[in-house]
Order: C-alpha cells, then sequence, then structure tokens
C-alpha cells in the first residue's frame, strides 16, 4: 500500500463506494462474470469520479490560499457540476467556464442536467464560449482579472487531471484491492471510459505500484487512441514523479485506450452507447451517463461479444457516474425501444 495520508485532503465523498456485481446483464452477455464500482455513489451533488481528484485538489487550493475555485469544461461537465459543489461545501466561491463543444444542442443540452445544477449551487457561469476555445488559457486569464480585484483564485484544470488529481483514482486503485481481498472475488480486468485521463492515470499507477498486475482498459470518449495514450502516458509519469515512485513499475505498453467507440465526437450519442445505457438501466438499474460511462459500457459490451473478454473472468467496470448529463439528452433516448427482451 501506498503512503496517501502524506497528502492534503478534504473529506468530500462516501467512501468505499460499493463494488457490486451484475448478475443480469452479465447473464444478458453471456460472458465473462460483470462487476461494477459504484463511484457514481461518491455522494457529492449526485457524485462522480472528479469527486475523488477534487479532495487532493481542493485540499491543495485552501493550503495555497485561495477563496475562489475556477475550472471549465463542456456545458453538460460534471466535472464543472463536482467543483460547484465542492466549493460551496469549503465556503469557497466558483466560477466556471463552458464550452459549446457540443454540436446541435437541444435546449435541454444548454439548459438542463448538470449545467441547472451548477447554478442551483451557487456557481457563476462566467462564460459560455464557443467550441474549440482554448479553455485552460480562458480559465487562466479569468484567474488573472481576478487576481487584480484582490481576490485569491485557484484554477482546477479541465477534469482535474494533474498528478495531485489523479492521486484520488490511485486511492480508488487501493480500495478496490481491498474490496477485492475482503470479498474473495480475484479482479482479472478493469475497464472505463477515459477522457482528460485523471481517472486512469491514477488507476494505472495504483494498480501498478502495488504489484497487483491487473491491466487497466480505458475506452476514449474524444481523443484518438494515440493521442490519448499519450496524455494518459504523460500523466502517469507526472503523477510518479510527484509521489516519488520508482518509474521502472510502469510501462508505456501499460496504457490502453480504445478509442473506436467514440462514434462522430464527444458527447455525441452513438446506437451502442443508447443500448449500453438501456441495457444497463433495464436489467440492473443503474443509470449510465450518454457521455463517458455510456460509451464506455458500449465498448466493454461490444470487447464481450467479439470475445475479447472471456467466461469465467472477472472484469470490472468502473462507473464514474455522470447520469445526471441524461436529461440533457433526454430526445436521444426518447424513441429507443428495449432491447433486453
Ligand atoms: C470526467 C468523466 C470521465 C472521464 O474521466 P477522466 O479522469 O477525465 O478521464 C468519465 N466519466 C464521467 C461520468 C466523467 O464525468
Amino acid at each position: 500500500m501506498l503512503q496517501l495520508a502524506a497528502y492534503p485532503r478534504v473529506r468530500l465523498g462516501h467512501f468505499p463506494t460499493p463494488l457490486e456485481f451484475m448478475p443480469n446483464l452479465t447473464r444478458h452477455l453471456d460472458g465473462p462474470n460483470l462487476y461494477i464500482k459504484r463511484d457514481d455513489c461518491t455522494g457529492l451533488a449526485t457524485g462522480g469520479n472528479k469527486t475523488r481528484k477534487l479532495e487532493f485538489l481542493v485540499a491543495q487550493a485552501i493550503a495555497e490560499g485561495a477563496d475562489t475555485l475556477i475550472t471549465q469544461g463542456a456545458v453538460q461537465s460534471n466535472h464543472a457540476r463536482q467543483t460547484v459543489a465542492a466549493a460551496a461545501r469549503m465556503g469557497m466561491k466558483c466560477k466556471i467556464l463552458l464550452e459549446e463543444r457540443v454540436p446541435n444542442a437541444t435546449d435541454d443540452y444548454a439548459h438542463s442536467g448538470n449545467v441547472m445544477l451548477d447554478g442551483l449551487m451557487g456557481g457563476e457561469i462566467a462564460a459560455r464560449l464557443p467550441a474549440g476555445t482554448n479553455m485552460q488559457q480562458a480559465a487562466e486569464a479569468l484567474a488573472a482579472e481576478l487576481r487584480q480585484a484582490g481576490h485569491k483564485p485557484y484554477v482546477i484544470p479541465g477534469g482535474g487531471s494533474t498528478a495531485v488529481g489523479a492521486l484520488g483514482y490511485v486511492a480508488c486503485a487501493q480500495e478496490l484491492l481491498t474490496q477485492s481481498f475482503e470479498s474473495g472475488v480475484r479482479i482479472d480486468h478493469v475497464v472505463h471510459a477515459t477522457g482528460s485521463t485523471g481517472t486512469q492515470a491514477g488507476l494505472v499507477v495504483g494498480l501498478r505500484a502495488s504489484n497487483s498486475g491487473i491491466p487497466v482498459y480505458g475506452v476514449s470518449v474524444r481523443a484518438p487512441r494515440q493521442k490519448q495514450e499519450e496524455n494518459v502516458w504523460n500523466l502517469v509519469q507526472a503523477t510518479v514523479d510527484y509521489m516519488g515512485l520508482p518509474v521502472s513499475s510502469i510501462d508505456r505498453a501499460d496504457i490502453v485506450a480504445n478509442s473506436d467507440y467514440v462514434g462522430e465526437g464527444y458527447g455525441i450519442p452513438t446506437d451502442g452507447m443508447i443500448e449500453a445505457v438501456r441495457l444497463t438501466a433495464e436489467l440492473e438499474g443503474i443509470l449510465l451517463d450518454p457521455v463517458y460511462s455510456g460509451k464506455g459500457m458500449a465498448g466493454l459490451i461490444d470487447l464481450i461479444r467479439s470475445g475479447h473478454y472471456k467466461k469465467g473472468e472477472n472484469v470490472v467496470f468502473i462507473h464514474t457516474g455522470g447520469a445526471v448529463g441524461l436529461f440533457g439528452y433526454r430526445t436521444a433516448f426518447a424513441n429507443s425501444g428495449s432491447n433486453a427482451a
């Protein structure tokens, strides 16, 4: 085990999150035993994977004397919503910048789901910016303005994916290994949706540094394979540096990010995503999200059908949250019939 108590952390979430078996989806797909790690249940304003990162990031912001959190993301950003909630809890201000990254947005997408909750929790939407804007630069510019006015802003990059944020998923890896030991369930594979890379980088570092031998399979929701794997690898190295771990314990070959399930682009629905969200809802009563975990599960389902994962193996899907985003995609689900006859 790594000494994670050595890093500043504020408590924002409910941990450990449950590790559950999915009997019905397992039976339906007739493949490996499917488990789900319920990081959608981290507890912070409907939860999600950003809560783990924010526990370390917000602690650093407070240590630096910050009074305002600034972050950015797409309009339906789960990260922005959890950051606004963290700021509310810690008595800080929060300003967010939203990128209109998804084309042909419906009214629901523009105003419901996450973005509605941002406002409800006192987050200030400082600007909605066109797709392709350099969002990190815009966040830094906003921070500079606030400093001029005598405030103490702390900028959290998109998705909270820094070495500090990745510590949250190093912690998740350790939590998962403890649950595996206590339940007697040997874990053969971990699968999840990967975007800004903090989740995958943290899991890889945590599962490698502990010598577990468990491979992590990322399903990209945006970037092509090569680029996504490079981004994950860079953050793995930064995290290893930050923690002072021996670099030799992790290989470039440990980074896998399949981009076959992105479809037309970030946040654009695919048939596979619709099927995955419906199946998981109808068979297990578990809500995935349209942008991340739905595409991640679509990838897992396809990999099972094509024989990549086999009967007798135990596969853990990390549910990274985001179901609130479903309300922004009401029309995408309006006409999809049941697949789970
Ligand atoms: C941000 C997010 C992800 C991706 O995690 P990264 O650490 O950014 O790669 C996956 N699922 C949901 C629901 C998210 O909000």
